[in-house]
């Protein structure tokens, strides 16, 4: 309806307008600085799932394959501005292996196309979902027993610009995470948010939180190796 999607379209200009004025960052059309600290670092991005594999879902029917995708085509293009190297685990709605194959093996797939890059760091994006509706936010995972500090850098600098401003706060969590386990690179898992909270949804299926997610994402990377982003330009 008209009037709904005009209050989401509210929703969705504030939320953005705060997490800009936390991040201290300046938005317009072009690419993100260069720093001189991307110079031979490469960044594997795996958007999550794909093609007959569409992760959790929401009420409104916003796929998780679809977010993770997005939101990766954004940080790709905000990491290729600053003159990092970028590979993608995908970069359409497809599984990195056709229907019927095991989840596994489309795992498996992804390991080995990250591995051959030889990457300085994994940033695998999902959307999440709980038995709760109330729970929201962004949230970073580390696997246990790998390097904790690009999730915990990333956590650190995710809770002050886009979970703080909506009272939201977390902190990095363990778990058995089989691509981290089997990349040779330090990984981080980024949930975007929970599918399952509609307030999340609502901003999960707009392209410019999506844009504005990537870009504190891209501001994360560089924090986690010691730089500060001062602006950038489109
Ligand atoms: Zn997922």
């Amino acid at each position: 309806m008209f009037l709904v999607a005009k209050a989401r379209n509210v929703v969705v200009a504030i939320v953005a307008i705060v997490v800009l004025v936390a991040g201290g960052v300046c938005i317009g059309l072009g690419a993100a600085k260069g720093t001189g600290m991307a110079e031979g670092k490469t960044v594997a991005i795996d958007p999550g799932h794909g093609g007959y594999d569409a992760g959790v879902s929401g009420k409104m029917g916003t796929r998780e394959s679809d977010v993770n995708l997005s939101v990766g085509q954004y940080l790709a293009a905000y990491l290729r501005g600053a003159g990092y190297e970028v590979v993608m685990t995908r970069t359409t709605d497809r599984a990195c292996l056709p229907v019927g194959s095991l989840k596994r093996q489309d795992m498996d797939e992804r390991v080995g196309l990250i591995n051959r890059a030889k990457p300085d760091l994994v940033v695998s994006l999902h959307c999440n979902s709980y038995p709760s509706v109330y729970r929201r936010g962004v949230q970073t995972f580390y696997s246990k027993g790998e390097d904790e500090a690009p999730a915990r850098g990333l956590m650190e600098h995710l809770n002050r610009t886009v979970n703080a401003p909506l009272g939201r706060g977390f902190e990095a969590v363990w778990g058995e995470y089989y691509l981290l386990q089997k990349v040779r690179a330090p990984g981080v898992i980024v949930e975007c948010g929970f599918l399952s909270n509609a307030e999340d949804e609502a901003l999960l299926r707009d392209r410019h939180y999506h844009m504005l997610l990537a870009y504190q994402i891209y501001c994360g990377i560089e924090a986690y190796w010691g730089v500060q982003e001062t602006g950038m330009w489109f």
